[in-house]
């Protein structure tokens, strides 16, 4: 059998495959996607490569669709799911070093970490303006709080912080578990936090879940981080809210056009920000690409998936 791997995953994983099957390791265009697909019985892929609707019904001997890492959002799983074939990914595979981003990205907004890079190498020693805040003793909201949020709740709590989660959906026994409080108040969430991060998915409930309204309720000083996906923050309301100083700072890793070369909100000094490498890590990729081989190999061998998006609706 023929597996293609469209977009590169880590060697490791590729050669797990080799030993059962024939790889072929190329990236194609969309159009030659097209032309090509009817020859594979799987395909593996990142971020970079679309698998619509009219590349799954080319490929017609199709099995399984790989997605080394979380998001499936290119990927068309209804259209999948008509024709039987597999959606499998690697859910775990970057959580922490998600997690470790956002980390990253509070330590940093909280000592204006960029700003005194800059300042510094351009001969500056602005020591007043640089005057940070402790994220000790402060209080971290949370919208959303799965796999990634809870690996961030670990870690805040050991900077001494108080988590506050709102996750509609979060099972009864989670929060005494993490030992965080829960509040279903969205509104208070805004109004007390210092920090605010989102781990949620990117549904029709979350999207603009963080618009001019929430922006209002939040402390001059309080800081937004968003490494889940781009569409749940209103970047025109964040355009705001950051340039009339209505919260101290914000990082973003996820933005509602992607690639995002050009967008207002880099103008702002207080705002960090980087290409969607949340998941960008060694370690991770070598998770994903690892964890993604072992489901493809195990349908195209007559096996269930462990980590697969459909295999419910395929039963
Ligand atoms: P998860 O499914 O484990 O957790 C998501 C949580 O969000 C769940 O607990 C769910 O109950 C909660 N949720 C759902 N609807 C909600 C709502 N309306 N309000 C508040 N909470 C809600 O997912 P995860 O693995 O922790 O991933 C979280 C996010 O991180 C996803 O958006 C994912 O795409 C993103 N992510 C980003 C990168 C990156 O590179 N930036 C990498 C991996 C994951």
């Amino acid at each position: 059998m023929k597996i293609l791997i469209a977009d590169p995953i880590a060697t490791s994983a590729v050669e797990v495959l080799r030993k059962n099957f024939e790889v072929i390791e190329q990236h194609f265009s969309q159009s030659e996607l097209l032309n090509e697909i009817s020859n594979f019985h799987a395909i593996i892929v990142r971020s970079a490569t679309k698998i619509p609707r009219e590349v799954v019904k080319k490929g017609t001997q199709l099995k399984v669709i790989g997605r080394a890492g979380v998001g499936v959002d290119n990927i068309d799983v209804e259209a999948a799911t008509e024709k039987g074939i597999f959606v499998v990914n690697s859910p775990q595979a970057s959580t922490i070093s998600v997690a470790e981003i956002t980390i990253a990205y509070m330590l940093a907004l909280s000592r204006k970490l960029i700003q005194a890079t800059n300042k510094t190498k351009d001969g500056k020693w602005p020591k007043k303006q640089l005057m940070g805040t402790e994220m000790h003793g402060k209080t971290i909201g949370f919208i959303g709080c799965g796999r990634i949020g809870a690996e961030v709740v670990k870690r805040t709590q050991v900077f001494g912080m108080n988590c506050l989660v709102y996750d509609p959906y979060l099972p009864p026994e989670v929060p005494a578990k993490l030992g965080v409080e829960m509040t279903e108040d969205l509104d208070r969430l805004f109004r007390v936090s210092d920090f605010i991060t989102i781990h949620a998915w990117l549904t029709d409930e979350t999207r603009g879940m963080v618009g001019e309204n929430e922006l209002e309720k939040m402390k001059p000083t309080a800081f937004l981080v968003n490494c889940a996906r781009g569409g749940i923050v209103d970047e025109d309301a964040l355009y705001d809210a950051l340039k009339e100083k209505k919260i101290a700072g914000a990082a973003l890793d996820v933005f509602t056009v992607e690639p995002a070369i050009e967008n207002k909100l880099f103008e702002l000094e207080n705002l960090y920000v980087s290409p969607h490498i949340a998941a960008s890590t060694k370690e991770a990729q070598i998770r994903a690409g690892l964890v993604t081989a072992e489901q493809v190999r195990l349908v195209l061998i007559g096996q269930k998936p462990v980590f697969s998006v459909n295999a419910k609706m395929l039963v």
